[in-house]
């Protein structure tokens, strides 16, 4: 069975043209699954008896079955799913005081080996297909429908490495972002990389401009490639100039996440650096709270010292945020339900 999530509109008048019918009919079932977000072809009551058979006998719609979610104190709920293949993946949805946002996953594990992420335990078996990246996104927003509510904010930062698999991804994006999909805008979808170099200068000549988030959490290459061996492909320098390019083109700001772990990349030290590292650069660095997992042997840096981290930053006129903790009650980390849920716990 092919999953009719992977199929874009230009997929689908391909295929109905193939099959005899009316061009105009691929858009009649992409508006039953995005914006009436119907779960069986038998909805689409638009279509002919026929046609709906024939439909049915080759395409799946749903492509993905909750297996358990949990919901933080905050609102955070965590969906574990499992897909036609009998993988798992997490997605995650947040609720912020702008509204809700959804962060997906886009392969199953990850192999860009970062030494503090849980999501790396697991090591990538497949990358995800676009229909199953969307319909993360096309799952979160109808338990929304239920409240009357709307996804307002997308970021590709689950498990992952989105430029390890970049058409997939783009391809779910251009549907999430599609005024005749599920129409969330360029400017509220955001994509995460551990600074794939190739995929960053492919995405700044990309049509449409999501946001390009940059997780950084090392000020040094000694110490970024301690903590993440792509830096050891792809220098912080070379990273920096691509960046640079990137914004010169785009005219959109950067987003570094950095890490705050204890005793690693917090210091004053760090700060300089990172100061010169970001010199004339229209970016900011987003401070992010690490969630403890348990197999690593990393901290998170105190709150006091995050505080102090975040004034070393300001003083040296860093554009800089300390973002919020978010379900740290529940196994919020990156890749940690499926790991714990993948080992029996
Ligand atoms: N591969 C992409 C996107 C997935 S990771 C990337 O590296 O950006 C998404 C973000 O979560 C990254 O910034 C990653 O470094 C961060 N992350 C990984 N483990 C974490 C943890 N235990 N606590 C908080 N953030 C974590």
């Amino acid at each position: 069975m092919k999953r009719i999530y992977d199929y874009d509109l230009k997929d689908l008048e391909e295929y109905v043209v193939s099959k005899g019918y009316k061009k105009y009919k691929a858009k009649q079932i992409y508006h039953w699954l995005y914006k009436k977000r119907v779960s069986s072809f038998d909805e689409m009551t638009d279509l002919s008896k026929d046609f709906i058979t024939e439909l049915k006998d080759e395409f799946i719609i749903e492509n993905l079955t909750l297996v358990t979610s949990q919901v933080s104190k905050d609102g955070t709920t965590k969906y574990l799913f499992s897909l036609t293949d009998g993988s798992l993946i997490e997605s995650v949805l947040m609720v912020f005081d702008y509204g809700y946002s959804a962060c997906i996953t886009t392969q199953i594990g990850c192999n860009m080996g970062c030494t503090f992420c849980a999501s790396g335990l697991l090591k990538k078996v497949r990358d995800l297909s676009a229909g199953e990246i969307l319909n993360q996104i096309v799952y979160i927003q109808k338990e929304l429908d239920k409240k009357g509510e709307r996804l307002a904010n997308i970021v590709v930062m689950g498990t992952g490495e989105p430029f390890d698999n970049y058409d997939n991804v783009m391809k779910a994006l251009s549907i999430i972002n599609d005024p005749l999909g599920i129409e969330i805008g360029a400017r509220h979808i955001s994509v995460s990389t551990c600074g794939v170099i190739p995929g960053i200068k492919r995405f700044s000549k990309e049509k449409v401009q999501y946001n390009l988030a940059i997780s950084l959490h090392a000020s040094n290459d000694e110490l970024r490639s301690r903590l993440m061996p792509i830096n050891n492909a792809y220098h912080l320098s070379e990273l920096m100039s691509t960046l640079k390019e990137y914004s010169k083109e785009n005219n959109r700001r950067l987003t570094f996440e950095y890490l705050l772990l204890d005793g690693i990349n917090d210091t004053e030290k760090n700060a300089d650096e990172l100061k010169e590292l970001l010199k004339g650069m229209n970016a900011y660095i987003n401070l992010i709270p690490y969630n403890n997992v348990k197999e690593k042997d990393y901290h998170t840096s105190s709150e006091k010292k995050a505080l102090m981290f975040y004034d070393m930053l300001k003083k040296r006129g860093v554009s800089v945020t300390l973002r919020q903790k978010k379900g740290d009650d529940i196994d919020a980390a990156c890749g940690q339900l499926r790991a714990n849920y993948s080992k029996g716990n």
